[in-house]
């Protein structure tokens, strides 16, 4: 009666689960098939979390316990030649180093024989076929997962902000849910964003109610809010009940991205414009995009012999001043900080405080914002084209879909360019509500009434504070225009006989 094979048994598991079959059920099969043949089981050896593709056989430490094996080694069983090798080179590699010693591979699922020539080639073949699926496995990948998407689900990942995972109800997986401890903050995030606070006010606003962000590991001052922090949660897509995917969003046949109601907090039109104003923000000269606090009259304080901006000031280290800092200018004016900055606020408060505030929204929509979601898919998909690795003919059929969408949604009217919205709010509120603290929010509410603050020459020392020498330029309502008209007398009887035009 012969000796019986002795053998060892090998396992390997991928970081990417392409195949599903655990470790231990793979050494099990392995046990059945030794046991099976009266083969004599003498070591385990595993390989968990290695990718074949990326790593070769005798580079990982499973596989060089096998070949390390002191004693005699008939055989090494893995549960499919996969497991061992993705590349017909690596395969062989490894066969060879088997081979010097005497031993040969055996495959529970693959029907493998090293020891005979058909039994050979049919390896090497098999091994062309395993090397082939690991090519398009990172393919299937992302439609598997663009496919989980699609089906309204979660494909891993960390929630955006005030959103959380949960089981789907109505199926496998997880989907998107409002976190019910933090959507309330998102909705005020966003409600503020699109009233025109600065990204600078609102994490202001965050970090003096204590809020706190949530936790990334070995980021830098991440317990505090900033510019940045508050942008990326405002720019979620999640707001709008869409999903990213892939630098785009997840969109249905007609092209326009799919909306799950149950999450969105705002409408797709909602959520354009408040991007815009984001946008627009961001744009040079309109507003502080830094955490640097400006002075408060800062953009709007001009100089009234060369009319240029006039910048915070030390004159003899003493007084803080606003100073023309033009070198060609003549006479160079200046006039003493602290008493300015009290003197202009009240001055508007005196003549604007109890006027309702009327704000310029930057973007149109139509009625229900179909037609410039249109246009703004349109608009990404022919951005998409110019990509390197663009799917031209989905992204041209997806194009015509959306222009079909375009007309039947046009009506032949044309749209407005702008809109405003009355805020139901007087300035005086308003000015209350951003408090002294938020020096940007306050700027912006002056800048909104005031055209410029003029410093004309003053009599004796020149830049001492005379209110008589600070002349308010003020920003008129514009009652010409139709549309602000007509946001006045839909927003209700109580309209006062003056306006405030913001933003
Ligand atoms: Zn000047």
């Amino acid at each position: 009666m012969p000796l019986p094979k002795k053998v060892l048994l090998y396992a390997r598991l991928s970081v990417t689960t392409e195949e599903s079959v655990s470790i231990e059920r793979q050494l099990e099969s392995a046990r059945k098939t030794a046991e099976a043949r009266g083969w004599e089981v003498v070591g385990e050896h595993v390989d968990d979390g290695v990718s074949a593709s990326r790593v070769k056989p005798e580079d990982r430490v499973g596989w060089r316990a096998v070949l390390a094996h002191e004693g005699r080694l008939d055989a090494v069983i893995v549960w499919k030649i996969d497991r061992l090798a993705r590349r017909v080179l690596d395969f062989l590699h490894a066969d060879e180093a088997l081979q010097a010693r005497g031993a040969g591979i055996v495959a529970v699922e693959d029907p493998i024989d090293m020891t005979t020539p058909q039994g050979r080639a049919f390896a090497v073949m098999l091994s062309v076929f395993a090397e082939l699926e690991a090519a398009t496995i990172s393919a299937r990948v992302t439609a598997a997962r663009e496919a989980i998407l699609r089906a309204g689900r979660r494909a891993g990942g960390r929630p955006p902000f005030g959103f959380m995972n949960v089981e789907n109800p109505a199926g496998p997986g997880m989907v998107l849910a409002h976190d019910p401890e933090r959507i309330d903050l998102v909705r005020e995030m966003a409600a503020r964003a699109a009233a025109g606070d600065s990204l600078y006010s609102i994490s202001r606003w965050l970090e003096t109610d204590g809020v706190a962000p949530r936790a990334r590991v070995g980021k830098v001052d991440a317990d505090h809010w900033h510019d940045a922090s508050v942008e990326a949660v405002l720019r979620s897509p999640a707001l709008a009940g869409m999903t990213a995917f892939r630098g785009d969003l997840i969109r249905g046949g007609d092209g326009l991205p799919v909306v799950d109601e149950s999450v969105a907090i705002m409408s797709p039109s909602e959520r354009r414009q408040m991007l815009a104003t984001l946008d627009a923000a961001k744009r040079p000269g309109s507003r502080s995009t830094s955490n640097k606090e400006p002075a408060l009259l800062y953009g709007i304080v001009r100089c009234g012999s060369c009319d240029s901006l006039m910048y915070r000031a030390t004159a003899a280290g003493k007084y803080r001043q606003y100073r023309c800092q033009q070198k060609a200018c003549t006479q160079r004016m200046g006039i003493a900080r602290d008493a300015l900055e009290r003197h202009v606020p009240e001055a508007v408060l005196r003549e604007r405080g109890d006027k309702l505030l009327v704000k310029s929204v930057p973007i149109v929509g139509d009625d229900d914002g179909t037609l410039v979601e249109i246009e703004h898919a349109i608009r990404e998909t022919t951005e998409a084209m110019t990509k390197e690795d663009a799917d031209l003919v989905a992204l041209v059929e997806r194009l015509q879909a959306l222009k079909r969408r375009r007309s039947e949604a046009r009506t032949g009217e044309d749209r407005p360019q702008a809109q405003y919205r009355v805020s139901g709010q007087t300035f005086g509120h308003e000015w209350m509500r951003v408090g002294d603290e938020d020096i940007e929010a306050r700027r912006q509410l002056l800048m909104g009434q005031l055209e410029a603050v003029r410093i004309m020459p003053g009599g004796g020392r020149g830049r001492a504070f005379d209110a008589s020498r600070a002349v308010l330029v003020w920003k008129g309502a514009s009652a010409s225009d139709e549309r602000l008209t007509h946001a006045l007398q839909s927003a209700a009887s109580k309209v006062p006989e003056f306006i405030v035009v913001g933003h």
